[in-house]
């Protein structure tokens, strides 16, 4: 075999190689164009027909006006409703607006008056303080016990008084300062 053979032989080789690569990239590059799943948003209209299954979810939130806050809460569709159309749903908690229905959940907001519930009085009863929501002072969070003959005079009147609490946070910070 002289050298130009060997050289055309290789030549022609290398030329396969190359088309085989580009027709492999080619196809390559069609199936990434091959569109994946359509997650296209339910439209208003379309999800009335939508049907619920166990795995539903109903997600509510809920702004407070007297101190603005919001709260979100999720839970499962009521039981009689399984399998109902979204828009029996709606029927159902009228009372609500209805935002979206997306990934099988149906949104729902409302708004109340007053403050949410981490909003908090501290009162001094004896050698209990304790906690009661704002706006349900019926409802007690929580009672400490403490020692009324180591506060300074005007921190008992303002216990006796009531202190409000605006957070968490806070409360904790006056717990620990009352009881410590
Ligand atoms: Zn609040």
């Amino acid at each position: 075999m002289d050298t130009k053979k060997i050289i055309g032989v290789f030549a022609v080789a290398l030329s396969i190689v190359f088309i085989l690569v580009g027709l492999f990239k080619m196809a390559a590059s069609k199936n990434q164009q091959q569109p994946i799943a359509q997650t296209k948003a339910v439209t208003y209209e379309e999800s009335d027909n939508m049907l619920c299954d166990k795995n539903t979810i109903i997600c509510v939130t809920t702004r407070y006006d007297g101190c603005g806050h919001t709260d979100a809460r999720t839970a499962g569709v009521p039981t009689g409703l399984a399998g109902a159309s979204v828009s029996a749903i709606k029927a159902y908690y009228a009372d609500r607006d209805f935002e979206k229905y997306e990934n099988n959940t149906i949104y729902f907001s409302e708004s109340r008056a007053g403050k949410c519930s981490h909003h908090y009085i501290l009162r001094a009863r004896g050698n209990k303080i304790s906690v009661v929501y704002q706006q349900n002072e019926a409802g007690v969070k929580d009672e400490y016990n403490f020692s009324p003959e180591h506060l300074p005079e005007g921190d008992l009147e303002r216990l006796q008084n009531g202190i409000y609490a605006e957070s968490d946070q806070e409360l904790a910070a006056l717990i620990e300062d009352f009881t410590s």
